[in-house]
């Protein structure tokens, strides 16, 4: 598995701010309190190439219909309980128990298993299954971040336009943005010019 932090924010045409793939999936809905929410999952080939710039794999298996319609499933209730439990700027979609259904469900299924891949002197660990195990290891991975400690610092973007959700790692445990260079500069540029409005 590579390691998000050394990756860019955006890959392959989808956003990863959050810190970990959990909190990245709900992404993958763009402008989702707009009257047009735009749909990056929209073909299972979507959901293989999703895995592939999340890190999860480098090579991920087929999806079909079922893999895709799991995934959203799964994201609208990683991104209900987000809300619900952390606050939002809209509604979410469903109740609290449904998405909490739905997240142990998804998280119950069998997840892809790790191999150890040694090449020369390089390790790494690479994740074997069908396309369902690498939607349930997400599903996974966010029962562990809403349940574990880091579920203190699950956050949501403080732009007003915006629904990303992130896990704070800062050390002062400030982080208001879910991107410096999107969200924090666009709110920068607003407070100039409302200072400059103001100020004369
Ligand atoms: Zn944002």
């Amino acid at each position: 598995m590579r390691q998000n932090d050394v990756l860019t924010e955006e890959r392959d045409g989808f956003r990863f701010r959050g810190g970990c793939p959990a909190i990245d999936l709900p992404a993958t809905l763009q402008a989702r309190l707009k009257p047009a929410p735009r749909e990056l999952l929209a073909t299972p080939e979507d959901v293989r190439r999703w895995m592939v710039a999340a890190g999860l794999t480098d090579t991920a298996p087929p999806a079909d219909e079922g893999d895709l319609a799991l995934a959203r499933r799964l994201r609208e209730a990683i991104y209900d309980l987000a809300v619900h439990r952390h606050g939002g700027s809209g509604p979410p979609g469903g109740s609290l128990d449904s998405a909490l259904d739905v997240l142990n469900q998804v998280a119950a299924l069998p997840a892809a298993t790790p191999a150890l891949a040694l090449a020369g002197s390089t390790a790494a660990v690479a994740l074997n299954g069908p396309m369902t195990a690498f939607i349930a290891t997400v599903a996974r991975e966010a029962v562990h971040l809403f349940g574990g400690a880091a579920t203190a610092h699950i956050r949501q973007c403080q732009s007003p336009t915006c629904t990303l959700f992130f896990v704070d790692t800062s050390r002062a445990g400030d982080r208001r943005w879910c991107s410096m260079k999107g969200c924090g500069t666009k709110a920068k540029v607003a407070e100039f010019r409302r200072r400059r409005r103001e100020g004369g």
